[in-house]
């Protein structure tokens, strides 16, 4: 797909992404940054093909060797690395450095992309530095990340920057429309909003299974939350991606009674669990509900370090969920 296909979403961008390839782009890193599931990725292979046809019209010609091997997957000068977004090592940066030295096949320049750069270490940040210090005209580094505040203020300065901001509610379901996954419009609307700009998020919510975790966890969120002696049972053995979907659907409830504690229930997520938010948010003050929000995120940091007993975790921290609202 090219840009000027993609006819949802951030078209500011769009144009801005457009003007930049017709014009002659002579950057040899660019910066694509914005938070998860706001669609970095899929304008980048969009902006990738238009970038490497050998048309250099900025616009994919689609009859190109470059482009016809771009949309058979197989295309000889688009790298990506680290799709899985690992801590990137010094090593991985020393093969990158050789991979940047071949000349390309089809295109004028390669496009090599290191997705989670700011998952860099220390090391790695400033070997990649150093290959940007001394560019190869016949390569063009794409960095991808969701917190570019992580990388290195040196490289992030340059990089020619292009911000991606959430999907906007409107945005996202005309994307869950077009996909076709989901077909009720009153689902449709509920996911829109539930997901809060994140594509990733959203079509995890269309998963029919995904969809019912999420109701059993606002059940047991509400057993924690409002029932002051009852612990709610949990599997015996939770996965640690369990705990993080019921952490993440505690804080996205979380938020929810903050916004209706402060007088902003129009701004309301979870619209089908309405009831619950208010009787929270009328059953506590504000800073126990602050409080309790701060619980939630820092298991989120906990619980992103390895080695963690998932189940003991949870225990604790339901315990101090109800600590923060009860004692
Ligand atoms: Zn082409």
């Amino acid at each position: 797909m090219s840009l000027q296909n993609i006819a949802v979403g951030h078209q500011e961008l769009k144009a801005f992404l457009l003007r930049y390839l017709q014009g002659n782009p002579q950057a040899n890193t660019l910066l694509f940054a914005g938070p998860p599931g706001s669609g970095k990725s899929f304008f980048l292979k969009a902006f990738a093909k238009d970038f490497l046809c050998t048309k250099n019209s900025g616009v994919a010609c689609g009859k190109c060797p470059s482009c016809k091997s771009f949309s058979m997957g197989v295309i000889p000068d688009f790298k990506e690395c680290n799709e899985q977004k690992n801590p990137i090592k010094i090593q991985q940066i020393r093969s990158l450095q050789q991979d940047a030295l071949l000349h390309p096949v089809y295109s004028n320049k390669k496009l090599i992309v290191l997705y989670g750069a700011d998952n860099l270490t220390l090391e790695a940040s400033n070997a990649l530095l150093k290959m940007l210090e001394e560019p190869n005209l016949s390569t063009c580094f794409i960095l991808e990340t969701n917190m570019p505040d992580k990388i290195l203020s040196t490289i992030r300065s340059r990089s020619v920057l292009f911000r991606f901001q959430p999907y906007s509610d409107r945005d996202m379901k005309s994307i869950l429309e077009s996909s076709s996954i989901e077909q009720d419009s009153t689902k449709i609307n509920l996911i829109a909003s539930l997901a809060n700009g994140n594509a990733h998020r959203a079509f995890k919510l269309c998963n029919e299974e995904y969809f019912s975790k999420r109701i059993e966890y606002c059940s047991k969120f509400e057993t924690i939350v409002l029932e002051e002696n009852v612990i709610p049972e949990f599997p015996k053995k939770m996965e640690k991606n369990e705990l993080n979907h019921f952490i993440f659907e505690s804080q996205s409830l979380v938020e929810d009674s903050i916004r209706v504690s402060l007088n902003k229930e129009a701004q309301i997520k979870n619209r089908d669990q309405i009831q619950l938010i208010k009787t929270v948010a009328e059953s506590f003050e504000l800073p126990s509900i602050l409080k309790l929000q701060e619980i939630l995120l820092q298991c989120e940091q906990i619980s992103d370090s390895s080695a963690v007993q998932t189940n003991k975790l949870l225990l604790k921290v339901m315990m101090d969920c109800k600590k923060s609202l009860y004692f």
